[in-house]
């Protein structure tokens, strides 16, 4: 125990003595309920925001806002249950058919959190007859759901689907397959080929899961998600997705689906069974979220539109953004202690970043990653473009 402690103690002083440790800033007081990309940190006034999941600015939109005071007033605080006691109110049956019907789905199925719903749904989906085909780079949610299940687990090269082909046909003598992949990788920006796993799952008798934690709500004409986006809506089964990013950012995630399988994973899904249900303001919020989303797909448009002018301006300054289209836009740096300093300078310039590195992602591939939101400006994003232009010289990024 006591070498165990050490060794964590040890590892825990090189990360640190090395200056790369993950810190955690503290915003000040009024960022906490209205996390608009502008607002003002513990450091200097004026710092936007550019690391927020916050993709359509909703967790700021003052209708969602209203929903949640609403739900909060009309249906109170808490339930202080899981969903089966007494924690199930009409609003989260509501919520659940708005989930399904955003995703053309039969049903949907709340959880506290995506990450729940990633832990819930193999183990009560998969038996050891069963194989589970996973993409290497998923997110690490879905890596622990996997390892909760007792299926046969097969690991698939990044979107590589000569591999993933040689592991279906290795996959044949199981009963029954499951393709697992993210819809939009969070590290890269990159989206999942989806066309191309459809038609393999096809061929091999498979079905698709995709986690769509960063698509849903603006990937797609009308903003479905992958699925909609690479024109596979009625090739993907399975659906998980959170509420704590595009759709209000507050928390909950989900699961939507054929029927027989949300009501498979009522009886059986343990994150579902045995965790206390959604608040009611966390609920309204999503549920508003959701309303206009399907009321308009403008917002995302308008994400969108700065994305591509944010990727655009960055290539053209010099710089190697990962991914293609999406608002996770990853400037490629290799160096850890570069994006380190790097991001802490861009802060000095009022802009907001983080810097990822080893082992958030492979070593040499450090990174400041970037997040779009419908709420930046365009003089938002042309700042951001000039800060990482002058900060990328100064420290040997840019020549
Ligand atoms: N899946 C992916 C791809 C994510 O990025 C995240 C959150 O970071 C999750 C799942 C977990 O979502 P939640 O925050 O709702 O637990």
């Amino acid at each position: 125990m006591a070498v165990a402690i050490e060794f964590g103690m040890g590892r825990a002083f090189g990360i640190c003595g090395a200056g790369l440790a993950r810190g955690e800033r503290t915003g000040s007081r009024s960022l906490l309920p209205v996390p608009c990309p502008c607002f003002s940190l513990s450091v200097p006034a004026g710092i936007i925001n550019f690391c927020a999941n916050n993709y359509l600015g909703l967790s700021s939109h003052p209708e969602v806002i209203r929903a949640a005071v609403e739900a909060l007033e009309k249906f109170g605080a808490g339930l202080s249950s899981v969903r089966f006691i007494c924690g199930t109110q009409s609003i989260h049956k509501d919520l659940e058919e708005k989930i399904a019907r955003f995703h053309q789905r039969e049903d949907a199925i709340l959880y506290a959190s995506c990450f729940d719903a990633n832990a819930g749904i193999f183990e009560a989906l998969l038996t050891p007859e069963d194989a589970v085909l996973s993409d290497e780079l998923n997110h690490a949610s879905i890596i622990d759901g996997i390892r909760l299940c007792k299926a046969n687990k097969y690991r698939y090269k990044h979107m590589d689907m000569q591999d993933l082909e040689a592991k279906l046909k290795e996959a044949q003598k199981h009963r029954l397959r499951l393709v697992a992949t993210d819809g939009a990788f969070s590290m890269d920006g990159d989206i999942a080929p989806l066309r191309e796993i459809c038609q393999l799952a096809q061929k091999y008798d498979a079905l698709v899961f995709i986690d769509e934690c960063h698509a849903t709500g603006f990937l797609g004409p009308n903003g479905r998600g992958t699925d909609e986006l690479l024109g596979v809506m009625d090739k993907v089964t399975i659906i998980n997705s959170t509420l704590g990013k595009a759709l209000g950012g507050a928390a909950g995630g989900y699961t939507t689906g054929p029927k027989p399988l949300i009501d498979l994973l009522r009886q059986r899904s343990r994150p579902y069974l045995f965790s206390n249900s959604l608040p009611p303001a966390v609920v309204g919020c999503a549920s508003k979220a959701l309303d206009l989303l399907m009321e308009s797909n403008a917002i995302a448009q308008s994400m969108a539109a700065k994305t591509q002018r944010f990727r655009s301006k960055m290539t053209a300054a010099g710089f190697t953004i990962s991914g293609k289209d999406h608002p996770i836009c990853p400037v490629m740096l290799g160096d850890a202690r570069l994006a380190s300093v790097m991001a802490e300078d861009m802060l000095n310039r009022g802009i907001y970043v983080i810097g990822f590195s080893y082992p958030v992602v492979p070593k040499g591939k450090a990174r400041i990653r970037v997040q779009i939101s419908a709420v930046h400006s365009d003089e938002d994003i042309d700042r951001c473009v000039e800060a990482f232009t002058e900060v990328g010289r100064k420290h040997g990024a840019l020549s």
